[in-house]
């Protein structure tokens, strides 16, 4: 579903991305650690095409990021069909950005009705059934400010899931919550695992990657430094700033 092979990001000078090499499987849950700086979130954003990529190439679902293959040419695709692609694949942020003026309900049907036109009864019928899927039925009519944190992000995965995406990314969802909010994220994410979605998630939730997780990749300095099941790479990782890293936030 993702493939990446030796992507490389910079920022004026800066190389952020030194050659990201990752695969990851239609079904498959990839979470990707790493420190901070180390091009988790820049990464996550070349995917959903927010970034475009310097050097490499990186598939989204066999298709080029970026680009439409024409016999064998390739070209750069128009604003208009970046959109398109980026609807089959879901985001959600550290942040909950929820549109504040909309209920849950308003926010889950906005997408669909807008940019799928989807008729506003069919879309309001799906999201009744997304947000009881993420457990918030009873609050269809409340406005983000009258959510918990936990309870916005739940919102925002269901909006997500209202663009029905191939692809899930997921920015350290629950970095922002309180502790004691971040399991019901964390179990809405995993039922939508058990479910089949495919999904990268960067997370410091090591109880999740290593519950949920095919596949843990551990990113640094802009590469992935090791990557393969979790109890290989948590359990025994092979490569010291593997190691180092893990030492300090386990
Ligand atoms: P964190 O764990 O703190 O979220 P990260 O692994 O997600 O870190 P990124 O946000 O991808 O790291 O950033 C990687 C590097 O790229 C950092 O050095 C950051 O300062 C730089 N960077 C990110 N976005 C930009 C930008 N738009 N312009 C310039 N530099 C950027
Ligand atoms: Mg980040």
């Amino acid at each position: 579903m993702v493939r990446a092979e030796q992507v490389t990001k910079r920022f004026g000078a800066v190389e952020v991305l030194k050659g990201i090499d990752l695969t990851v499987a239609a079904g498959e849950v990839a979470c990707l650690l790493g420190p901070s700086g180390s091009g988790k979130s820049t990464f996550l954003r070349c995917v959903n095409h927010l970034e475009r990529i310097d050097g490499g190439q990186l598939a989204v679902d066999g298709e080029l990021v970026g680009y439409r293959r024409q016999g064998d040419r390739l070209h750069e695709l128009k604003a208009r069909e970046v959109a398109v692609r980026r609807r089959d694949i879901g985001m959600v942020f550290q942040r909950f950005n929820l549109f504040p003026h909309l209920t849950a309900l308003g926010n889950v049907t906005e997408a669909p009705v807008r940019v799928l036109r989807t008729p506003r009864e069919r879309a309001r019928e799906e999201a009744l059934r997304l947000l009881e899927r993420v457990g918030l039925a009873d609050r269809a009519h409340n406005y983000p400010s009258q959510l918990s944190g936990g309870q916005q992000q739940r919102v925002a995965i269901a909006r997500a899931l209202a663009m029905r995406p191939k692809l899930m990314l997921f920015d350290e969802p629950t970095s922002a919550l309180d502790p004691e909010l971040v399991g019901e994220v964390l179990d809405v994410m995993k039922g939508l695992a058990a479910d089949g979605m495919t999904m990268v998630v960067v997370t410091h939730e090591m109880g999740f990657a290593r519950e949920v997780a095919d596949q843990v990749a551990f990113l640094d300095d802009g590469v992935v430094v090791e990557t393969g099941p979790p109890d290989e790479v948590l359990g025994r990782p092979r490569h010291e700033r593997t190691r180092a890293f893990l030492d300090k936030v386990l």
